[in-house]
C-alpha cells in the first residue's frame, strides 16, 4: 500500500477510536492501537512508523522473528498475537514485548525461562475462549484462576491482563454478549492480583468489531486490514 493510504487508515482509525470513546464516557488514552501486519511486507509496516505507529502485532512466530530481525527500530513494540509453540518461544524471547495468547500456564514457564536468559522481561495476556468456536483458542473461563495462579511469582513474564476474539459474524452487536464476559472475569479475576499478575489490560477488538469491544473496555485494539488493507490469506 502508498505511504499515503497507510498513513490516512492510520488517522481515520486513531478518529475512530476517539470518537468511540468519547460517546462511551471514556478517555482516549486508555485505548491504544497495536497495527497488525501479519502477511504484510516490512516496507508497509516502515510506512506505519513513519507515520508514527509503534506498537505492530503478528500471529505466527517465524515471521515475527523475521520482522523483528529486519526492522531495528527500537522504539517497536511488538505483540505476538498467534498461536504458541513452546520449543519456538526461545527465538523471540529476546524482543517480542507482549505475548496476547497464553492459553496454558506452560507456556507462561516457559516465557519466564527465555525471557530470564536474555534478562529481560515480558507482558502476558491471557487468552480467553469466548466464542463458539474452537479455534478461536483461549483457555477456558474456569480455568482462568489456576492459570493467574502459576504465574504470580514469576519474575521475567508478568500477566498484564486478558484476551478474547469474537465470533466472526456481519453485525458485530451479535458479540456484545461474549465481550461482556471477558469483561466480567476481568473483573473477578482481579482478587488473583498478586506479585506478577496485575490484570490491567482487556485485549479485544479487530476492524470488524473494535467499536463494540470498546464501548465494552477494551484497552488494546488489535487492527489489520482497516490499515494494511485485505490479506490474501492468514
Ligand atoms: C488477524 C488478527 C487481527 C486483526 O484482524 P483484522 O480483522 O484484519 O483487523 C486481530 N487479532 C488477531 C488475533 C488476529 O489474528
Amino acid at each position: 500500500m502508498s505511504d499515503q493510504d497507510i498513513a490516512q487508515n492510520l488517522t481515520s482509525i486513531q478518529q475512530k477510536i476517539e470518537q468511540t470513546c468519547t460517546s462511551a464516557g471514556r478517555d482516549p488514552k486508555d485505548v491504544s492501537l497495536v497495527a497488525v501486519s501479519k502477511t504484510k511486507p516490512n516496507e508497509d509496516i516502515l510506512k506505519a512508523i513513519t507515520a508514527g505507529q509503534l506498537h505492530f502485532g503478528e500471529n505466527r512466530m517465524k515471521e515475527l522473528e523475521d520482522k523483528m530481525a529486519s526492522i531495528k527500530n527500537a522504539d517497536v513494540v511488538w505483540h505476538f498475537i498467534g498461536n504458541l509453540q513452546t520449543n519456538k518461544i526461545k527465538y523471540i524471547a529476546d524482543r517480542v514485548n507482549w505475548i496476547h495468547s497464553v492459553e496454558k500456564a506452560k507456556y507462561l514457564k516457559e516465557i519466564n525461562k527465555r525471557a530470564g536468559q536474555a534478562n529481560r522481561v515480558i507482558n502476558a495476556l491471557i487468552q480467553v475462549n469466548i466464542s463458539d468456536e474452537k479455534q478461536k483458542g483461549g483457555c477456558k473461563p474456569e480455568d482462568l484462576a489456576s492459570i493467574l495462579e502459576s504465574a504470580q511469582n514469576y519474575d521475567f513474564v508478568k500477566v498484564k491482563g486478558l484476551m478474547g476474539m469474537a465470533t466472526f459474524v456481519d453485525d458485530p452487536e451479535e458479540v456484545r454478549s461474549e465481550f461482556k464476559l471477558l469483561k466480567e472475569l476481568f473483573d473477578s479475576h482481579q482478587k488473583y492480583n498478586e506479585g506478577s499478575v496485575q490484570l490491567e489490560h482487556l485485549s479485544m477488538g479487530m476492524t470488524n468489531d473494535m467499536k463494540v469491544a470498546i464501548e465494552e473496555g477494551s484497552t488494546m485494539v488489535r487492527i489489520g486490514s482497516a490499515i494494511f488493507g485485505e490479506r490474501n490469506y492468514d
